[in-house]
């Protein structure tokens, strides 16, 4: 069959800042799924598409594109509104780990499709395969069983769901075009889309700890995705949140599970505790849940911990097996006595990532019990000597470059004074605000 167009005439338009058109952002996308473009001629284009930038109706051309690469789900057999979460990744952020069951435990149906970390951000399933038994990979059908029956199911999305994106992402990785902002909230609302929630929250992280590092571009990257999200009929919001100190005190996937389990338990750190109470009341209200419980209720009172213990189960998990323990464990110690003023939360996480909590590659296995316990945070007092850091490895060959990893990540000042940081929440994108 003759093709509508030739690549290279596409990849000269978006080279010379001409807009494409729907035809041929609908052809490139498919022809490239097919595999009739190559390799080399969509890496010029993404090149072209970071340097040039597209146009909204282009990214949202280009989104549908890439939702009709595959199938969509749907949950029409529930009878609760669903709603999901996607945060674009940070250190320590294990937010959907007790988010999942809490907002379930409050009446929302969650039907969460997470991913693998790659780099120094965690990924939910790596976190999640630390638990003996639990199991990423369900069936469209398995998937609906465990949300009819416990309201929540945290699990990889299938290979039909945005097959173009799964090529485009690989080939971006590797071609340093994961950076611009139409193919990242293409790519994220391509799937979110196409896995059939009535309503999403996102969670945009900025600071150092962040790929956005920098908050105007972090806010321009959730307008982007909010203003996809409505025009696909998805209830969509997005809070650009701090990403410039670790979230909680961990960093690694065994040490996060433990960490989500304490805050499910009604502990936990503050900042974790009041991130997820946040995000959960924003997807909850977004999802038209009438006479919802309040989040901060259903932490205390063991409901949402029933549903997290639930969920792993019915994932083939068990929820009272004890977690791995990385075989060997170093501590670092404050250097002097003073008050912590900054903690960059990306010397943290490559340092987790250096101990073996994260991959290099694509398909590379994770250590479950490597990363990081962090023991003070900014603005806590510490005295010389005292422990700042435990650093859990299986291979002891690891801590040097851990070690180094983390020079100069904490500031600590004689003078009590604290480093300027970013609030908790530093934007909030309704569609309303949308221009
Ligand atoms: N996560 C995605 O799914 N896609 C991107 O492009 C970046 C982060």
């Amino acid at each position: 069959m003759a093709e509508a167009f030739a690549a290279v005439e596409i990849i000269a338009a978006k080279r010379d800042r001409h807009e494409l058109t729907d035809a041929q952002i609908d052809w490139v996308v498919d022809a490239y799924t097919r595999g009739v473009v190559a390799d080399e001629q969509m890496s010029a284009l993404l090149m072209a598409i970071l340097l040039n930038g597209m146009n909204a109706r282009e990214i949202s051309r280009w989104t549908d594109a890439m939702i009709n690469s595959g199938e969509r789900m749907s949950w029409s057999a529930l009878s609760v509104p669903t709603v999901d979460k996607h945060s674009t990744g940070g250190v320590g952020d294990k937010i959907t780990l007790p988010l999942a069951p809490l907002v379930a435990a409050c009446g929302a149906a969650v039907p969460q499709l997470s991913g693998r970390g790659l780099g120094h951000t965690g990924g939910t399933l790596d976190k999640l395969e630390a638990i003996p038994g639990w199991r990423a990979s369900l069936s469209n059908a398995e998937m609906l069983k465990v949300l009819q029956d416990v309201g929540a199911v945290i699990c990889a999305a299938g290979a039909g769901l945005a097959p173009a994106d799964k090529k485009l992402y690989a080939l971006r990785d590797v071609t340093a075009t994961v950076e611009a902002i139409p193919l990242i909230a293409s790519s994220i609302m391509s799937k979110k889309i196409a896995e059939g929630t009535s309503a999403l929250i996102l969670d945009v992280k900025t600071g150092s700890g962040a790929f956005m590092s920098d908050p105007k571009r972090a806010e321009e990257l959730a307008r982007t995705m909010v203003s996809l999200g409505t025009r696909a009929g998805v209830k969509t919001r997005a809070l650009v949140t701090a990403m410039d100190v670790p979230l909680g005190l961990t960093a690694g996937n065994a040490l996060e599970v433990r960490e989500s389990v304490e805050v499910l338990a009604g502990g936990g750190p503050s900042d974790v505790v009041e991130l997820t109470i946040l995000l959960a009341r924003e997807m909850l209200d977004a999802a038209g849940v009438k006479n919802a419980k309040d989040p901060a209720i259903a932490l205390k009172d063991g409901s949402a911990m029933d549903k997290w213990r639930a969920m792993i189960s019915a994932q083939g998990g068990n929820p009272d097996a004890p977690l791995p323990i990385a075989r060997e464990k170093e501590i670092v110690k404050a250097e002097k006595s003073g008050t912590i003023s900054s903690m960059a939360a990306l010397k943290v996480g490559v340092s987790a990532w250096r101990l073996g909590a994260g991959r290099e590659r694509q398909g590379e296995k994770v250590q479950a019990g490597a990363g990081i316990e962090i023991h003070a945070k900014p603005g806590e007092k510490i005295e010389e000597g005292a422990p700042l850091f435990t650093l859990h490895t299986d291979e002891p060959e690891r801590f040097a470059r851990a070690k180094e990893a983390l020079k100069g990540a904490v500031v600590i000042s004689e003078s009590g004074a604290i480093a300027p940081h970013l609030p908790l929440v530093v934007a909030r994108i309704d569609s309303h605000d949308l221009t």
